[in-house]
């Protein structure tokens, strides 16, 4: 019988709603055979669900989604598969991550409270559940999003964005973002394989520029691409699947679940379609060969 995974999720260790834990357990409800986690700039919750996932015999990769600078109005995101939590670099690059938040959050409530919206710090930081110190998180707009939602200055997660938070929204302010060189080094330096996010959010304007991005990333040691991905359709997925081919290119898949932050995303399920274990065989593959090589 056909196996099915989920190469793309987020839990409460970033802007899910779900803790590690419990999107493992999901995973296995929905009967998935494996998953990876990959919250925006931490593996802050790699522990517990390949905790999780070892007593329930799903099979785990680690992860981190990492943004990068990219033009408006695209955005470009880079998972790292296999990271070792292990390693120094690893720890730097979050550590410098959480940094850049710590810059822009307290920036987007300024704006937000000359805009006549009561909301503090500490509110947003209740709302992530968030703790100081080794394990401090990564607070999100989501975080933002669901405290403006809880106090009623907007009817949905979406309308937040929408009207304050997304680029061009009243309260938008940018954290300081890696170069993609950056990320793809770091990326490898942790061990890990650079794989390019959702690529339909990059926003080319045309093929031939997507291609031209892509093989930019591959120059860098991009090792694959989400070629299925909630926000793409059939018709997406078929020409990301090409592209991959064509660049030889390992092709991942996930939904990009993170719990009730994005209400209509359910975990294994990517607009409609399903995620093959073959992709995640051929990252652990490629993991495996690139270790034996050093
Ligand atoms: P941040 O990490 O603070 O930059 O926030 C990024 C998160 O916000 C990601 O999980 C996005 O999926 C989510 N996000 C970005 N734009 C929107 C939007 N228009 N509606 C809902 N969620 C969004
Ligand atoms: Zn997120
Ligand atoms: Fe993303
Ligand atoms: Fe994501």
């Amino acid at each position: 019988m056909a196996e099915y995974v989920d190469l793309h999720c987020h839990s409460t260790a970033s802007d899910g709603t779900l803790p590690p834990a419990e999107v493992v357990r999901l995973a296995r409800q929905s009967g998935l055979s494996g998953l990876a986690l990959t919250d925006h700039d931490t593996i802050g919750g790699v522990e517990e669900a390949a905790a999780e996932a070892g007593r329930l015999g799903v099979t785990f990769l680690a992860g981190i989604e990492i943004s990068c600078e990219y033009p408006p109005p695209g955005t470009m995101h880079i998972l790292g598969y296999g990271v070792d939590p292990k390693s120094e670099t690893l720890r730097d690059l979050t550590r410098r991550l959480l940094e850049g938040r710590d810059n822009r959050n307290p920036r987007i409530i300024q704006k937000l409270n000359e805009l006549g919206v009561s909301i503090t710090m500490r509110e947003v930081e209740q709302e992530a559940k968030a703790t100081a110190g080794e394990n401090k998180k990564p607070i999100g707009r989501p975080h933002i999003a669901a405290v403006l939602l809880r106090k009623g200055y907007v009817s949905s997660i979406k309308q937040a964005f929408d009207k304050y938070l997304a680029q061009g929204g009243a309260a938008y302010f940018d954290k300081e973002r890696l170069t993609m060189r950056e990320a793809m080094d770091l990326i490898r330096q942790s061990g890990g394989m650079p794989v390019l996010a959702h690529p339909v959010q990059l926003r080319t304007e045309n093929d031939a520029q997507l291609e031209r991005v892509v093989k930019d990333l591959v120059d860098l040691g991009l090792v694959g691409l989400e070629v299925i991905h909630s926000d793409h359709d059939a018709s997406l997925v078929e020409k990301h699947i090409k592209l991959a081919d064509r660049y030889r290119l390992l092709k991942t898949g996930g939904s990009d679940f993170h719990g009730t932050n994005k209400k209509d995303i359910s975990l294994g399920t990517a607009n409609g379609r399903r995620i093959p274990r073959e992709f995640m065989d051929a990252l652990l593959k490629r993991h495996a060969e690139l270790r034996r090589a050093g």
